[in-house]
């Protein structure tokens, strides 16, 4: 497959729709991004990278920590006791929904909202003594880089706008959903979702669930097979928020979206691919990685259907 031509033809194709989407606003750090950013890479099973645009560049994963933050939840908690905490359905409710968190009793839809990935930082933290520690390593062995970092401004910037975030996490405390201080779930939430990583780290990184859980890179187990075919599932039904069956039949993968308009998707079994452009759609999804994805899978007649 001809991939490196496929992401030129796809370059070309988005340009007039990378200015079009809206930079998230709401966490100060992120409004200052510019709009006219887009990188894409492709990270193959047998060892090829292909890269266009701004690949090489650092952005806020925000969101698609969530993934990260779900594998080591469930690997602390066990899946019985997690399931018991949180969903595993759609919530056709925007990520930072207040609503829906009242009327079922403060169990969280899924994990990737973000009333779920608060739960999922509550488990890690009752089960390591530097949470943010725990899931930095974690992100940096799944990448083979040891040198990814949070972005503490990015996470103080949203820590001074973050009153959503802290709603929910004092509601779910309200319901005994959490267990560890809101401050401490809130600080280690902020600091996941500053995760400054770049297509390439990304797309290394979300391998490992298109190998069968299996490192490509430290020969390693990260997760079971099993449990990879449980997250890549749960990424596939609630990765893109309400905007999640639109995405599953625009672009036929797998795949989790951050505010910071970055997108990881993988097709089991042969590569992962992600994209970074940060204009949003109204869902807040990128609005050109959108499309950018779903010309991948036209292009190269590869989904997972
Ligand atoms: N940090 C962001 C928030 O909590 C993450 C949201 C996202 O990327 N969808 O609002």
């Amino acid at each position: 497959m001809e991939y490196q031509q496929i992401l030129e033809e796809i370059h070309e194709e988005v340009k007039p729709f990378i200015e079009r989407g809206k930079v998230a606003d709401y966490i100060p750090k992120l409004a200052a991004v510019p709009k006219n950013k887009f990188g894409m890479a492709v990270q193959t099973l047998d060892g090829k990278l292909f890269t266009i645009g701004d690949a090489h560049e650092h952005f806020s994963i925000q969101s698609i920590s969530k993934a990260y933050t779900l594998t080591l939840a469930l690997q602390f908690a066990g899946e019985e006791a997690l399931w018991k905490r949180v969903g595993r359905e759609p919530s056709g409710n925007p990520f930072n929904s207040l609503v829906q968190l009242e009327y079922e009793n403060g169990i969280p839809r899924n994990p990737f909202i973000n009333a779920g990935a608060l739960v999922l930082v509550d488990v890690i933290l009752s089960h390591s003594k530097d949470a943010g520690q725990t899931i930095l390593n974690f992100v940096r062995e799944r990448s083979d880089n040891p040198d990814i970092n949070f972005d503490m401004e990015v996470a103080a910037s949203e820590k001074s706008t973050g009153f959503r975030n802290a709603a929910l996490a004092n509601f779910l405390k309200s319901y005994g959903n959490l267990h560890n201080n809101v401050e401490d779930v809130l600080d280690t939430y902020f600091l996941q979702c500053s995760l400054h990583m770049n297509c390439i780290d990304l797309a290394r990184s979300f391998l490992v669930l298109a190998n069968h859980g299996l490192s490509p890179w430290s020969g390693k187990q990260i997760v079971t097979k099993s449990q990879a075919k449980r997250i890549n599932s749960l990424m596939l039904t609630c990765g893109t928020y309400d905007a999640v069956g639109d995405f599953a039949y625009r672009v036929g993968l797998p795949g989790k979206s951050g505010i910071g308009g970055g997108i990881a998707a993988f097709i089991p079994g042969r590569l992962c691919v992600t994209v970074w452009s940060p204009g949003l759609n109204s869902n807040g999804n990128s609005l050109a990685g959108t499309l950018a994805l779903e010309l991948f899978t036209t292009k190269t007649g590869m989904s997972i259907f």
